[in-house]
């Protein structure tokens, strides 16, 4: 069986730029794009804050882009999700669903995150047209404008803290009558005027177009059953991320959410030839540029580890 000397799973941001320095280092990467190519980007509309484009781009053409960049210099996308890795020697092996095996002296570990969504009809039609799993991508879309987040964690406090620059008002939709986020955001959250509370709610449908956005949330209230109708302009879902990591359980030091463990500023995994970047490593910062310059490190972490170990 041939043996790659890198190949790449997932092909997102992070992915698709290490492919890039992979391919123009000439060690003809292999990427495995997952049963979502392209990565979160493409579940989503306008890009904003992607360095090089003045006045953005579409998700899923910025996506594009990536992929055939990536492949000018050779690098192979094939579609198929990884159901099974052997990390425990070398060279590592690597499964497909499809089941395709693979072997490589050298993995990049690029699967990302998903954001934990609410799982109704409406969200998913919605989803960039008022709905949005990410306020610092999307809050700039809802100046002067009624919005709601739903959660009770830190990222919902710190998300709602950050909205009330642009919003004029910012509700906080919650399961239950208690935060869960720490002492100090929710103090920092409930001193916001800005910022107010409807507890032991959640969202049961959204209305709204594509054309119209989002005209009204439809609350239910989880004591009593009862439900009402919410005006707002802008729904932002903040219930937490899951990384997609399940394939890699019990083989790489993970932390206790699933994220991969990095070493010190480099994308080393706790096996050695294995690297990991983007979302799949990264809770805080969540962004394509930050994916896509994580992917730089670690083709150039693999570049390196390839001559160390003489794999010409
Ligand atoms: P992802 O983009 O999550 O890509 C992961 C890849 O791994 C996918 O190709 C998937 O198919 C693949 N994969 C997963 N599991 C497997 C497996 N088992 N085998 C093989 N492949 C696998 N960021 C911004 O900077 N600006 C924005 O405006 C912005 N807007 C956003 C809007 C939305 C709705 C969402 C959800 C996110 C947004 N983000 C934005 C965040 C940004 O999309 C992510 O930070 C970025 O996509 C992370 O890149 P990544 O390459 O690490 O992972
Ligand atoms: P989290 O702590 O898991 O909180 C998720 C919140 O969403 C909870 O309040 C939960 O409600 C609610 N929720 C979950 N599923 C829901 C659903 N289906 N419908 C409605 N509500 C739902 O996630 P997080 O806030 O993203 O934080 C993740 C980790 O990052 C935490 O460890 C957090 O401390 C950390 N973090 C830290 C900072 C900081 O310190 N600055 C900032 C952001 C995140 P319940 O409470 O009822 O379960």
């Amino acid at each position: 069986m041939k043996i790659h000397k890198i190949i790449i799973l997932g092909s997102g941001p992070a992915g698709c730029t290490a492919a890039i320095y992979a391919a123009r280092a000439e060690l003809f990467p292999l990427v495995i794009e997952g049963m979502q190519p392209g990565g979160q980007l493409t579940i989503t509309t306008e890009i904003e804050n992607y360095p090089g484009y003045t006045d953005g781009i579409m998700g899923p053409q910025l996506m594009q882009i990536m992929k055939e960049q990536a492949e000018r210099f050779g690098t192979e996308f094939i579609f198929g999700e990884v159901s099974e890795v052997d990390l425990s020697k070398k060279p590592f092996t690597i499964k497909t669903e499809n089941d395709e095996t693979f072997q490589a002296h050298t993995l990049i570990i690029a699967t990302g995150a998903r954001a934990r969504l609410l799982n109704i009809e409406a969200e998913k039609k919605l989803m960039g047209y008022g709905v949005s799993a990410c306020a610092t991508c999307d809050g700039f879309f809802f100046k002067e404008k009624e919005i709601c987040i739903v959660g009770g964690g830190d990222t919902a406090m710190e998300e709602a803290s950050f909205l009330t620059r642009f919003a004029s008002r910012v509700t906080v939709i919650h399961r239950r009558d208690e935060l869960r986020a720490s002492k100090i955001m929710q103090e920092r959250a409930q001193a916001n005027p800005k910022i107010s509370f409807e507890w032991n709610s959640v969202i049961e449908d959204i209305e709204g177009s594509p054309e119209t956005g989002v005209q009204a949330a439809i609350l239910k209230d989880t004591k009593t059953g009862e439900t009402r109708r919410f005006p707002t302009q802008g729904i932002f879902i903040a219930i937490g991320h899951t990384p997609n990591t399940a394939v890699f359980k019990g083989k790489l030091d993970m932390d206790d959410q699933g994220y991969i463990r990095t070493r010190g500023t480099s994308t080393y995994t706790s096996v050695d030839g294995v690297f990991a970047a983007g979302d799949v490593a990264d809770h805080v910062y969540r962004q394509a540029i930050t994916a896509a310059g994580m992917g730089c490190k670690a083709a150039i972490d693999a570049e390196r580890w390839l001559a160390e170990h003489q794999i010409a």
